[in-house]
């Protein structure tokens, strides 16, 4: 019963008569597994997400577990993909999923709100275990390998530690470009950001940039904790104006740093 409201809660009201046909082939099948309904979502779900159909991101992470296995190329055994990197039957290394977002190549939920420490955690294991020096004596392809899979961890953890490039991250993973959806109506902030470029370009002294910097940094929090809002509350829109807010204001912090 519950999935049956689940799959009614993800159809467009105004579906089209494709959709209702297939609806009404759909409710004919029920019980649906949480899968098929997952899967259901993906294809029909209207564009503002909902508690019943979580958004794409949230859907990505919550299907991992059930991510059909890829066999080890060498064992031939299912690789668990929430662990891809290396086989858990013979221990050999993988080749990368390419398919695999940032938050899947380091194991860590599909969120704005990542947990600094598991993330830290997480990167510094997988940059040990995918080390060169492990594969010295491997053959060629599993040193192939190896390369590969470190490149896409140090690429993940480098979007993933940055909360304006986490958040491109997961705007685009529902197949939103920040910079090319969302402009910044706030004459407040377009005046700071032009004034503070005045001030940075005519400010000589240590003290002056460091003050500069201060209030950079508040503006900064400020804009970091509107996309946590705009996140959790799956307002795509939102977090795309705030990933262009806090564009604005970490170019003027490049420009500070650049003088410190
Ligand atoms: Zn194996």
């Amino acid at each position: 019963m519950l999935l049956r409201r689940a799959l009614a809660v993800c159809l467009p009201t105004q579906a089209p008569v494709t959709t209702q046909l297939r609806n009404a082939s759909m409710a004919a099948e029920l019980p649906l597994s949480h899968s098929a309904v997952v899967s259901q979502c993906r294809v029909l779900t209207p564009p503002k997400a909902s508690a019943a159909c979580p958004p794409a991101w949230a859907r990505s992470h919550t299907s991992d577990k059930s991510a059909p296995s890829k066999k080890c190329w060498d064992c031939k055994v299912p690789v668990d993909q929430r662990t891809p990197h290396f086989c858990g039957t013979c221990k050999k290394i993988q080749p990368p999923t390419y398919s695999a977002n940032q938050f899947q190549i380091l194991g860590i939920p599909t969120t704005f709100d990542v947990d600094a420490e598991r993330l830290e955690a997480r990167y510094k294991a997988l940059q040990k275990a995918l080390h060169p020096d492990k594969f010295s004596t491997a053959s060629p392809q599993e040193q192939a390998f190896s390369d590969a899979q470190a490149s896409a961890v140090n690429s993940a953890y480098d979007t993933l530690r940055s909360p304006l490039r986490r958040a491109r991250a997961l705007l685009r993973l529902q197949g939103i470009e920040p910079e090319e959806s969302a402009g910044v109506d706030d004459p407040e902030l377009l005046a700071y950001v032009m004034e503070a470029r005045e001030e940075v370009e005519g400010t000589r002294s240590r003290a002056g940039l460091e003050t500069l910097l201060r209030d950079n940094r508040e503006r900064e929090a400020a804009a970091v904790a509107r996309l946590r809002a705009a996140f959790a509350a799956a307002e795509w829109a939102a977090a795309a104006e705030a990933v262009n807010r806090l564009r604005y204001i970490e170019r003027i912090q490049e420009a500070i740093r650049e003088k410190l």
